[in-house]
């Protein structure tokens, strides 16, 4: 969608074409429950980029971030909880319940990522350059880059090479605040918080801003859909078209140059210039004839890893859960923000354990927001929308179930049981809840392997090898067609940056 409202600026005639009933990708907010509005898969904003947000005027299009204070609350078994606020003395208080040293530094961990996110910033909204590339354009980018980060080269190097937990443990030792921030290592992510490389996923969501602080995560009222429908609203008003359940089933290459694409059910339609949002799995390997696709692209496309074990659950429910450690008799401040129950980092590594040898973990790492809570809109008076993000689930199972409906119970069911563990009435009030697997991520929004990122984002996956090598500048081998989605530079979430650099390479505005 960003692609197409910067090419629909450019005075290019656009053609969105959206497989589903609803355009919008991950980034939706849908009725799956009557009376309720479900952000189905995406639920919390921080990434998109403020740059996207004014050139679409996407405040005047009912774009609003709302805030979570507290950000989070982490309830724990003995009867205690810790909360971020956004008041620094207030957190400090908070981490100083459990580690005064801990809490002496916390100020020093933040203003060091903050310090490293400002550095890496201008990386997001232009191409990664590339080391082996020969053009002058590349070598200065990287002289400029080798310069801009000098000063915190080490920290940089642990980022993208060490665990998340490595990174957190060089700084704290009380658990609650290592597992709270090690959840952020492993979101999205085939890997644990002691996976090498993890430390970079945690420092990825703390890229983005909300409300000018870094880090930091707000609903979006209305849920997320307001986002990708205020695009759509630019790219119509621009007299871009978007056509919905119009499913590409083939992209059509005469002469390795594109002309169009046909879809499914036999319409088609010429262009020359076409670019692909989805992963380059899907792009080369679903859609492409393999005539046309060489044996090195090929080898490329297969070794892009796609591994993921997320399970998002969306309910319905008719109350708060109400949780031990801080009782309430309705919504309270700990229903605000992302509400985290594992108490160590060790439990987040027995998790993956169990999904590394095909097994859904026994006890998932459950994340769980409540937008309702802050924006009341999303659900029916006194009913509720409950987002819960769960990790470990495998796409291919060690025992040979496949996810039908009674797997994916029994998998909730364990999650569930996560939850009543600290907040008893749980199981009382939920009304309705949908399971997606990775296998329904795959089916329902094409992510390959059911990774949200459309792609993992280690550093072999990254910034000029994001996808591949051969794929890293939006262009591909063949001749007008272009990738634009969170398989390329800078990655995966609601950010929007792909679809401007690709864009932008297709605008022939090289950054
Ligand atoms: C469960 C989940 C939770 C997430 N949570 C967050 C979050 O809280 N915050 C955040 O920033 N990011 C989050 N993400 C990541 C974010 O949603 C994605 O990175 C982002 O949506 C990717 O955008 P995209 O345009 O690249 O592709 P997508 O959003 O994946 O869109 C691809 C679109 O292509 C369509 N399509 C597929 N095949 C065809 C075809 N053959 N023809 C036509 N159309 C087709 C699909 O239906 C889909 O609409 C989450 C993702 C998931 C899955």
């Amino acid at each position: 969608m960003v692609a197409a409202g910067y090419l629909a600026r450019a005075g290019k005639k656009v053609l969105v074409l959206e497989r589903r009933d609803i355009v919008g990708g991950a980034c939706v907010t849908e009725e799956i429950f009557p009376g309720y509005k479900i952000s189905t898969a995406a639920y919390v904003n921080s990434l998109l980029r403020p740059e996207i947000i004014r050139d679409f005027g996407l405040e005047a299009r009912g774009y609003e971030l709302l805030r979570r204070d507290p950000s989070s609350f982490s309830p724990l078994a003995d009867g205690r909880y810790q909360m971020f606020w956004a008041d620094a003395k207030k957190t400090h208080a908070e981490i100083a319940k459990f580690s005064t040293r801990d809490a002496d530094r916390y100020a020093d961990y933040e203003a060091e990522l903050e310090r490293v996110a400002a550095l890496m910033e201008p990386m997001l909204m232009a191409p990664a350059p590339d080391p082996l590339s020969r053009s002058l354009g590349d070598l200065w980018n990287l002289a400029k880059m080798a310069l801009r980060w000098r000063p915190e080269v080490d920290t940089i190097l642990r980022l993208f090479s060490m665990s998340a937990a490595d990174y957190i443990e060089r700084w704290f030792e009380s658990e609650p605040l290592k597992a709270r921030l090690a959840t952020d290592g492993v979101i999205g992510a085939w890997a644990g918080p002691r996976t090498p490389g993890t430390a970079y996923v945690l420092f990825h969501h703390v890229m983005g801003q909300a409300h000018g602080q870094r880090g930091v995560w707000g609903y979006v009222r209305g849920g997320m859909g307001t986002i990708t429908a205020g695009l759509a609203d630019y790219v119509r008003e621009k007299r871009g078209t978007i056509l919905t359940e119009a499913a590409v089933a083939r992209i059509d290459i005469k002469q390795e140059k594109v002309t169009g694409v046909t879809l499914a059910d036999g319409r088609s339609f010429q262009a020359p210039v076409v670019l692909s949002n989805l992963d380059p799995k899907q792009t080369f390997l679903k859609l492409i004839e393999p005539t046309h696709v060489s044996n090195e692209l090929r080898r490329d496309v297969d070794n892009v890893r796609c591994r993921s074990g997320v399970v998002k659950i969306n309910v319905a429910t008719n109350g708060v859960p109400n949780f031990t450690s801080l009782p309430s008799n309705g919504p309270g401040p700990q229903h605000r923000g992302t509400i985290h129950f594992v108490e160590s980092i060790d439990e987040i590594d027995a998790a993956f354990d169990d999904a590394r040898a095909g097994r859904p973990s026994t006890r998932p790492v459950v994340e769980m927001c409540i937008p309702s809570v802050v924006d009341p809109t999303l659900a029916p008076p006194g009913k509720h929308f409950v987002s819960l993000f769960v990790q470990y689930a495998p796409y291919q199972r060690s025992d040979g179930l496949v996810w039908n409906k009674e797997a994916k119970d029994e998998f909730a069911r364990r999650a569930f049981a996560m939850i009543a563990e600290k907040a008893p009435n749980w199981n009382d009030i939920v009304d309705d809840y949908m399971v997606l697997t990775p296998v329904d991520l795959e089916e329902r929004f094409g992510m390959t392997g059911g990774n949200i990122f459309h792609g993992e984002m280690t550093l072999d996956q990254l910034a000029f090898l994001r996808p591949s090598r051969s794929l890293n500048r939006y262009r591909t081998p063949i001749t007008g067609l272009y990738l634009c989605g969170s398989a390329v530079h800078p990655g995966g979430g609601v950010m929007g940056a792909p679809g401007f650099l690709a864009a932008r390479e297709v605008l022939g505005r090289r950054a």
